[in-house]
């Protein structure tokens, strides 16, 4: 018996073998290395280098390592890009998850772990959102999150086959153990943004809008340590293997923090000024996106330990710093 993680040399999957093979649980990786690394998977890992789109390749792994359960965080994730090439994302989030979810059904995997986003709240009425609140994505990123979700639960009904669909709300911080973090240099996020100015990568990070109706004026964004993140998929993991029903989860901490306020964390933390500029708004940010994430943890018995702004950034700092030493090495 083992689970089969696609997307695992990436950010948040890397996170999820790790944890798994702290577990003691066996674990293959199933990655085409577009955006993860080869060496974010430990080398006692089964790794396969394959785009998830190839049935072939999938059930070869499925068949081999006698997989029962899979954890599908393989995708395209910039909202940007996706406005740009809704087809190219239609394929790596849609298509490529119908066939992932076609090779369970045909191989007999009875239990999908799915990596979801808040986006598919859109630009929501409400604040916090819950997973009753209406879905109404406002980009092809969200729209193709949000078809799988759908694939997911038609297949769900018509089949022995149970899912948890996992929305995240903005993943940051690493690894407290520096064995993995945010390892791409063209991610965007605030953190990322943050950590590359506190160690003069970036000159400066940008302020995207400070015209908000929010407490300060900047966007509000509910913040989850990736191993909490990572903790609601074990606990995922112990409810499908139980026979727990599939369904819909929120994950976040519910609460948020300002783009002045997590600065303002940074600073505290590392007793150092960011050089910040103000920028025009950024097209598409909802002014305030916070879960209630209640469900998660009465259903699925998930239990955060990492609730703290502040080791999101120190763990979010030492992981940069160990890439950095990594990037100077090479050179
Ligand atoms: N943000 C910012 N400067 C940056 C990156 C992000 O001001 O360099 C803001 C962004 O406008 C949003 C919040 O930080 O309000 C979180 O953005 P991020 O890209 O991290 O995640 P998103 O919420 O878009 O998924």
């Amino acid at each position: 018996m083992s689970v089969l993680v696609t997307g695992g040399a990436g950010y948040i999957g890397s996170h999820m073998v790790l944890a798994l093979l702290d577990a003691g649980q066996d674990v293959c990786v199933i990655d085409n290395l577009t955006t993860g690394y080869r060496w974010a998977v430990p080398e006692q890992v089964s790794f396969i280098e394959a785009d998830v789109g190839d049935k072939g390749a999938v059930r070869q792994v499925i068949e081999r390592h006698d997989v029962d359960a899979m954890v599908h965080f393989a995708g395209s994730i910039v909202v940007p890009e996706s406005v740009s090439d809704p087809l190219g994302y239609y394929h790596n989030n849609t298509v490529n998850s119908r066939s992932l979810i076609e090779c369970c059904v045909e191989t007999g995997v009875k239990n999908m772990i799915f990596s979801s986003t808040a986006a598919v709240y859109g630009t929501p009425a409400v604040s916090p959102v819950t997973e009753e609140t209406p879905t109404d994505p406002i980009s092809p990123y969200g729209a193709s999150k949000l078809m799988t979700e759908w694939m997911l639960r038609d297949t769900a009904f018509a089949h022995d086959f149970n899912y948890v669909a996992l929305r995240y709300f903005n993943v940051a911080g690493a690894d407290p153990e520096g064995r993995s973090g945010q390892s791409n240099p063209a991610a965007t996020h605030l953190l990322k943004a943050l950590m590359r100015t506190a160690l003069g990568i970036s000159d400066h990070m940008k302020i995207f809008g400070r015209d908000y109706e929010t407490r300060d004026g900047t966007c509000i964004r509910d913040y989850i340590h990736v191993s909490d993140l990572i903790g609601a998929h074990l606990a995922a993991l112990s409810y499908l293997r139980d026979g727990g029903e599939s369904g819909v989860f929120n994950c976040g901490y519910g609460h948020g923090c300002t783009v002045l306020e997590a600065i303002a964390a940074v600073e505290r933390v590392l007793d150092q000024k960011i050089n910040v500029v103000d920028a025009d708004r950024r097209a598409g940010d909802p002014p305030e996106l916070v879960s209630v994430a209640d469900k998660a943890r009465s259903v699925l018995g998930w239990t955060p330990k990492h609730d703290d702004l502040d080791v999101i950034v120190q763990t979010a700092y030492d992981w940069e710093k160990i890439l950095n030493a990594r990037v100077d090495a090479a050179e």
